[in-house]
């Protein structure tokens, strides 16, 4: 296995080189050389085999022999040491719960692998690896418990004050040890722009090995396949329609390719808020990024998906292939937000707005089919966003996780929106 980039200028990487690059030069994104196909025998054993043993197998080929198999099978066991329960809310559709991880969000499952494949990786040099994260809230929280802790590795998290919610600051700001946390004070598209910079920055790199933890890693974005088989793992009869709340659409990808792999799902939704450039793509067949909007699931606003490009590249860029597995919706926030009332009075469910997204499209799609049944993700808990209490009254039991950070003190760097300014404190801290 090998993995070559979406733009193909750039040489092949093996996994090692792959995870510890990050992106290639060419700005492309890593694809592994070969899709793997699953055996009868491992998806009839499905329902009966433990999650880390799924995990192992399914990540297994992709890693070629790069991680022994007993470290590997104990990273497996590390990344998903929480519980993926499969809710049904209606006859018809069905919560995957990807949100009782550590930070309470999906990106745990990436971060997590990540983590611990960096550190096997930076056992092997010399020099320091540092992990530089611009984070508009979900990122940073899972990246930062990943990472914190692991030898070898200083992650320095930038994230914009004032523009994440209360329990995403207590999660970015409140670790310490090799964890350090920027405030910004702008947006942040000038967290990821000063982090860009400082990627490519020759002083910082000639001291150290500097690589990012953003969701186009390999390590991040080929675990996010387990939970796909989770789900199946739960579920009994006909294969379900898939809804996906998404933004750069790595997660999207992650259960294309399971389902490729041979993983049996009828169709995948990808659920989008105003920012609707796949679903105008499904559309016209016409892929045009555009500026991001704000909405209230934030997680979500892209307006450029980087990942979208690993969706064409699982469908070889054959359009009618890809609309017969793939629909797209786009959600507006009224609509996300009777949304989470209606599940709230009718289920007695607390949604997180891009939940949300997710079941409206989905039960969009079991109106016009309704002999079809679904799941959709739910990936992130309520408890997260501060417009959950403003739209049901109510964010749901706080979780131990949130308890826990509510005692703590946050810590962390002022920093004004100026390159040499953040670079002075890199440089400095490193
Ligand atoms: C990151 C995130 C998403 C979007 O996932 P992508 O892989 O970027 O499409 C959706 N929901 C939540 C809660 C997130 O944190």
């Amino acid at each position: 296995m090998h993995y070559f980039s979406t733009n193909r200028r750039s040489p092949h990487a093996s996994f090692r080189d792959a995870v510890l690059n990050g992106q290639p030069d060419d700005k492309g994104l890593y694809f592994p050389s070969e899709i793997v196909s699953l055996t009868h025998d491992f998806l009839d054993e499905l329902h009966d085999s433990a999650n880390e043993k799924i995990a192992f197998d399914v990540i297994r080929p992709y890693v070629g022999g790069e991680i022994p198999d007993d470290e590997l099978f104990e990273i497996c066991r590390q990344t998903v040491d929480f519980d993926f329960p499969l809710v049904e809310l209606t006859d018809s559709i069905s919560a995957l719960e990807l949100f009782h991880g550590p930070t309470l969000a999906f990106k745990d499952v990436g971060a997590r692998f990540m983590s611990r494949c960096l550190r096997y990786f930076a056992a092997q040099r010399k020099q320091k690896t540092v992990v530089l994260v611009a984070t508009s809230g979900d990122t940073g929280g899972a990246v930062a418990a990943g990472f914190h802790g692991v030898e070898g590795v200083e992650v320095v998290i930038l994230y914009p004050s004032g523009k994440v919610s209360n329990v995403q600051e207590l999660q970015l700001t409140t670790l310490g040890g090799n964890v350090t946390t920027l405030e910004l004070h702008g947006t942040f598209d000038d967290c990821q722009a000063i982090v860009k910079r400082a990627l490519a920055d020759d002083e910082i790199r000639s001291r150290h090995h500097v690589t990012s933890a953003n969701s186009i890693n390999i390590a991040r974005w080929l675990p996010q396949q387990f939970y796909y088989f989770y789900a199946i793992k739960q579920w009994s009869g006909r294969p379900p329609v898939i809804s996906v709340p998404s933004g750069n659409f790595g997660n999207l990808a992650s259960g294309i390719l399971a389902h490729i792999s041979g993983l049996p799902v009828k169709k995948f939704i990808a659920a989008c808020n105003a920012n609707d450039v796949v679903p105008r793509f499904i559309r016209t067949a016409s892929y045009e990024p555009r500026p991001s909007v704000a909405t209230i699931s934030n997680a979500m606003d892209v307006g450029a998906p980087s990942n979208f490009v690993r969706i064409l590249e699982i469908f070889e860029h054959d359009f009618p292939f890809l609309i017969n597995k793939l629909e797209a919706d786009s959600i507006s926030d009224e609509t996300t937000a009777a949304t989470m009332r209606e599940v709230y009075a009718q289920c007695n469910y607390i949604l997180d707005p891009h939940g949300a997204v997710g079941y409206r499209a989905l039960a969009d799609h079991i109106e016009r089919h309704p002999d079809e049944k679904g799941i959709f993700l739910e990936t992130a808990h309520p408890v997260k966003f501060d417009s959950v209490n403003e739209i049901i009254g109510t964010a749901g039991e706080v979780p131990a996780q949130v308890a826990d950070l509510l005692t703590k003190q946050k810590q962390s760097t002022p920093v004004e929106n100026d390159y040499d300014e953040v670079r002075k404190v890199l440089l400095s801290k490193l």
